[in-house]
């Protein structure tokens, strides 16, 4: 019988049974903060497998750590039989939510994939999630990996980041990542590219941009000090539009308003005008108080957690050296001036 065949109350059965499977899998993820350990790992691929039908070769191959793994094997083998062709359901259209629980599978594997210490074992992860089905490598990027294109998580510098937009997902906070994974996807199939122009910003840019208009005569282009805005946190992000090839700010807005009606179905919170804020997305129900008082929203994975974490001390660190070395900082040197 194939898939069209099938009727309507079966294929609901079917993926009421996948999603039950994945919130399975999405809870023993979410039971450990810094991530995956090798053996929930090893489980959420064995689990994987079995939804995809491809269990037996791939599971023995994805991992040396078998006792956990055949254990929920052995379980989830009786399950299996409730379910089959599960596979075809991954073709058939999925609303955003079904995406949406399907980006965060792809990057808790992901992420799970690069965490060992030799790249090439990264490298090979990632590759066998892509060739088992588990991450969906539409454009090759993943299959054409090389050593050095591999990412990497590592702390930012003493002093934060100093480039202006920081455009790597990484430094989100997952739900927000996934959710804009979707919302990029969903906008691409409308035939509208959206990319990340600004994601987390550094207390040490956040404090740049405040001093605009403050030490110079030019226009303020925030109220926000240091730790007092969503993209502090890795919270927020603006998307923005391109067309030709080049970031695209108006005067046509249709492509932004499309935008932010598929944001709000994601759940996602929008600055509405003016015109300047139309990039603008950020997680919904978090406050600042909050944040700064430690509490974050939940399911934080290791890159987003340990990027915060590293930048918060980074900032103690520099904020507490120029309180000490106040005295001893030399007073400000004798400006030169151009000879014509
Ligand atoms: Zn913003």
């Amino acid at each position: 019988m194939s898939v069209d065949e099938k009727s309507i109350e079966e294929r609901q059965f079917e993926l009421d049974a996948e999603l039950r499977r994945r919130e399975m899998v999405l809870k023993e993820i979410d039971s450990s903060r810094t991530g995956l350990t090798t053996a929930q790992a090893s489980v959420a691929g064995a689990v994987l497998a079995l939804l995809s039908g491809i269990a037996g070769a791939a599971v023995t191959a994805w991992s040396t750590q078998t006792v956990e793994a055949d254990k929920s094997v052995n379980a989830l083998q009786i399950k299996k039989t409730e379910v089959e062709g599960n596979l075809a359901l991954e073709a058939s259209k999925q609303t955003a939510a079904e995406k949406l629980e399907r980006k965060k599978f792809e990057t808790s594997l992901i992420l799970e994939a690069i965490k060992t210490p030799s790249r090439a074992d990264a490298i090979r992860n990632l590759k066998f999630f892509v060739a088992a089905g588990f991450v969906a490598d539409d454009e090759g990027r993943i299959k054409g990996l090389s050593d050095e294109s591999l990412p990497s998580i590592g702390p930012p510098s003493v002093f934060g980041s100093t480039s202006s937009s920081d455009r790597d997902p990484l430094h989100l906070h997952p739900e927000l990542r996934n959710k804009i994974a979707v919302l990029l996807q969903n906008l691409k199939a409308e035939g509208l590219q959206f990319e990340i122009g600004d994601g987390f910003r550094s207390p040490t840019v956040q404090l740049a941009f405040f001093a605009e208009g403050r030490l110079d005569d030019g226009p303020r282009i925030t109220n926000a000090k240091p730790w007092s805005g969503m993209h502090n946190f890795g919270l927020a992000a603006d998307l923005v539009q391109i067309k030709d090839g080049k970031p695209y700010w108006g005067p046509d807005v249709s492509g932004y308003k499309r935008m932010h009606a598929l944001a709000k179905e994601l759940g996602l919170k929008l600055q509405e005008a003016p015109f300047a804020d139309m990039p603008h997305v950020e997680l919904d129900n978090v406050s600042i108080s909050d944040l700064r008082a430690g509490k974050y929203p939940a399911g934080g994975d290791i890159s987003w957690a340990k990027h915060l974490a590293w930048t918060i001390q980074n900032w103690t660190k520099v904020v507490s050296a120029i309180q000490a070395w106040g005295p001893d900082l030399p007073n400000a040197p004798t400006p030169p001036s151009a000879s014509n």
